[in-house]
């Protein structure tokens, strides 16, 4: 009774790293994603661009691969 059908909450939906907004979808080329709300694109870099450390790049699109996980920084480089 009195079930609201809020929208569904995606925690894991990639966030783009110029708008903050998430509208972060997977390009057509592999590692590669481009933001449909700013329209800017990116690609995921094997090397975390704030802090060096090596990033192990999965094959997926969950935002977990798009994490640093030393600095929790975006592993997502503008194009
Ligand atoms: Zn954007
Ligand atoms: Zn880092």
């Amino acid at each position: 009774m009195g079930v609201v059908e809020s929208s569904p909450a995606l925690p894991d939906r990639p966030v783009c790293p110029n708008c903050h907004e998430p509208w972060l979808r997977p390009a057509n080329l592999p590692g590669r994603y481009r933001c449909v709300n700013c329209l800017h694109r990116f690609e995921l870099v094997s090397v975390c661009p704030t802090c060096g450390e090596h990033g192990t790049i999965v094959r997926m699109s969950s935002s977990a691969t798009m994490i640093c996980n030393t600095c929790k920084g975006s592993m997502l480089r503008e194009i």
